[in-house]
C-alpha cells in the first residue's frame, strides 16, 4: 500500500518565486540546523507542521527537521543535541528553550527488518532510512508531508498536500485503514488538526476512524496522556471535544465520562464541561499556564460528584466521600492513560476541596487560601458558579476575600444575583 509504487502522485516542485514561505517566519535555531547540515553536504528541509502552519499562515508551535544525516552524524555535528526515542531515533538540538527535531529520512517498509509490528499491524520501532520520498510517504496526512528545502528555498508536495491545504480537507496517505492499524495514534492526530486548523476529515479518513476506535485501546497509557494532553491543550479543546464524541472515541480515553454521557446528563453539568473547555482555550491563547491535572478534573467531575451523591447526601460530609469516590475513579482512569500522579494528585485535590469553597467563615477559608492547589480549584469552583452549579454568591465572595482577607472577619456573603447567562442551543446526541 505504502510504496512509491502504489501511490499515484507526482512529486510536485513549487520554486521559491511560487510560494510565501519566506525565511523570516522561520526560527533562527531552526535555520542554525538547517544552514550546518547542508554546509556539511547533506540534504536538509523543513517539514511536517512548521511547513504546514507556515502555507495556512499560523504561527508553528516548533519547527521539525528532516534530513539525510543519520542520528550520530546530526549528533556530531551540534554539541547541543542528544539521541532520543526508541520507536524512532530522533535527535533533538536545543537552543535555549527552544528544540529542533531532527529526523533522518526513514522509509516505511513492511519487509524490513528493522520495522516491528504487533498483532494488530502496529508499528512498534521503525528505523529503516530511506530517500526523501520514502521519507513523505510515511508521514501520516498529506498536509503534513510537505517539505521546504533549504538547498534552493523550494517546496516538495511528494504526496498531493498542497491541494488539500487548498481543499482544507485531512487525508491519509495511503490506505486510511492500514495507516491508522499501524498507528491508531494518528486517529488523534485527525481529530487534533481538524479542530486545530478548522479542516473537515476526508470521508475515507473519517469512515475508518468508526471502523479502528476501538484499536486506541493497544496504545500504551503513556503515549495516551502525550496525546490526550496535546488535545487538550491545543488551544481548541472544546471543538476537540465534540468531534471526540462524534467519533466515538471518548469511550477510549475517559470511559467513565462516556457511559456518563450515555445517560442522560444534566445540562448544567454539560454547561460545566464546556465552560472549563472553553476557559482552557482562551487561557492557551493567551499564554497563561495550563495544566492536565485542571483537564482530568473537569473531565471526570461529573461522575466523580454523582458517585460522591450516592454515598453521601449530607453536604457536610461531603470531602470525605469525594476523596473515596476520587479515588476509586482515578483508579479506573489510570488504566487508560497513565497520569503522572502529581496530577492526578492535583484532580483530586481539587475535587475535595469543593465543598470548602461553602464554609467562609474566617480561619477556614484563610486555610483554603494557603491550599497548593487553591489557584485551580477556585477557578474550578468559579465555572461550576458560571453555570449555576456552586451559590454563585460564594464565587463572589472569594473572589473579593483574596484581594481583601478582612472581608471574612467583618461581613457574611452578601447574597447577589448572578448575571443570567445565555444558554447555547445544543443538538442532541
Ligand atoms: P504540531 O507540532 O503542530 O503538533 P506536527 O504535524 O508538526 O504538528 P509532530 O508531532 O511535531 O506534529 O510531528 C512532525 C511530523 O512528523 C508530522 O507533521 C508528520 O509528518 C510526522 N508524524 C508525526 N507523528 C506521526 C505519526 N503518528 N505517523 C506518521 N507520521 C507522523
Ligand atoms: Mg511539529
Amino acid at each position: 500500500m505504502n510504496n512509491p509504487e502504489a501511490h499515484s502522485n507526482q512529486l510536485i516542485v513549487i520554486p521559491r518565486s511560487q510560494h510565501n514561505i519566506s525565511r523570516k517566519s522561520i526560527s533562527d535555531a531552526a535555520l542554525k540546523v538547517l544552514y550546518r547540515l547542508s554546509n556539511s553536504g547533506h540534504r536538509a528541509c523543513l517539514v511536517g507542521g512548521g511547513v504546514r502552519d507556515l502555507l495556512l499562515g499560523v504561527h508553528p508551535k516548533d519547527f521539525d527537521v528532516a534530513t539525510d544525516a543519520t542520528p550520530e552524524e546530526i549528533r556530531a555535528l551540534f554539541k547541543n543535541s542528544r539521541i532520543i526515542g526508541r520507536r524512532f531515533r530522533l535527535v533533538h538540538i536545543r537552543f535555549g528553550r527552544d528544540i529542533i527535531e531532527v529526523a533522518t529520512f526513514r522509509a516505511h517498509s513492511e519487509d524490513s527488518p528493522k520495522t516491528e509490528l504487533d498483532t494488530h499491524g502496529r508499528i512498534l520501532r521503525d528505523n529503516t532510512f530511506g530517500d526523501i520520498e520514502e521519507d513523505a510517504i510515511r508521514r501520516d496526512f498529506t498536509i503534513n508531508a510537505l517539505y521546504y528545502d533549504i538547498h534552493d528555498f523550494s517546496m516538495l508536495d511528494y504526496a498531493g498536500g498542497l491541494q488539500d491545504i487548498e481543499q482544507r480537507q485531512l487525508r491519509l496517505i495511503g490506505d486510511a485503514t492500514t495507516r491508522y492499524q499501524e498507528d491508531p495514534v494518528r486517529m488523534l492526530r485527525a481529530i487534533r488538526f481538524a479542530a486545530k486548523l478548522d479542516f473537515s476529515i476526508e470521508a475515507s479518513a473519517a469512515d475508518a476512524i468508526h471502523e479502528c476506535g476501538r484499536l486506541l485501546a493497544v496504545i500504551p497509557p503513556a503515549r495516551m496522556f502525550d496525546e490526550v494532553v496535546k488535545l487538550f491543550h491545543s488551544g481548541c479543546a472544546r471543538r476537540v471535544f465534540e468531534l471526540l464524541r462524534e467519533y466515538k472515541l471518548l469511550r477510549y480515553l475517559v470511559p467513565a465520562l462516556d457511559e456518563w454521557l450515555q445517560e442522560e446528563p444534566s445540562e448544567l453539568m454539560l454547561d460545566f464541561i464546556d465552560q472549563a473547555l472553553v476557559n482552557t482555550d482562551n487561557r492557551v491563547n493567551s499564554g497563561q499556564p495550563v495544566s492536565p491535572g485542571f483537564i482530568f478534573a473537569v473531565l471526570l467531575w461529573p461522575v466523580v460528584l454523582q458517585q460522591a451523591n450516592q454515598i453521601q447526601s449530607d453536604r457536610q460530609r461531603m470531602i470525605p466521600a469525594l476523596v473515596q469516590v476520587g479515588e476509586t475513579v482515578m483508579k479506573r482512569q489510570v488504566r487508560h492513560i497513565s497520569i503522572p500522579r502529581r496530577f492526578s494528585q492535583m484532580a483530586r485535590d481539587i475535587w475535595s476541596s469543593q465543598p470548602r469553597f461553602h464554609r467562609t467563615q474566617g480561619k477556614q477559608a484563610q486555610r483554603l487560601l494557603e491550599f497548593p492547589v487553591f489557584r485551580a480549584a477556585y477557578d474550578f469552583m468559579c465555572i461550576q458558579a458560571m453555570v449555576g452549579l456552586f451559590p454563585y454568591h460564594l464565587s463572589r465572595w472569594w473572589t473579593d476575600f483574596q484581594v481583601d482577607q478582612d472581608i471574612a472577619t467583618v461581613a457574611e456573603p452578601e447574597k447577589t444575583r448572578r448575571p443570567r447567562r445565555r444558554r447555547r442551543k445544543r443538538s442532541a446526541d
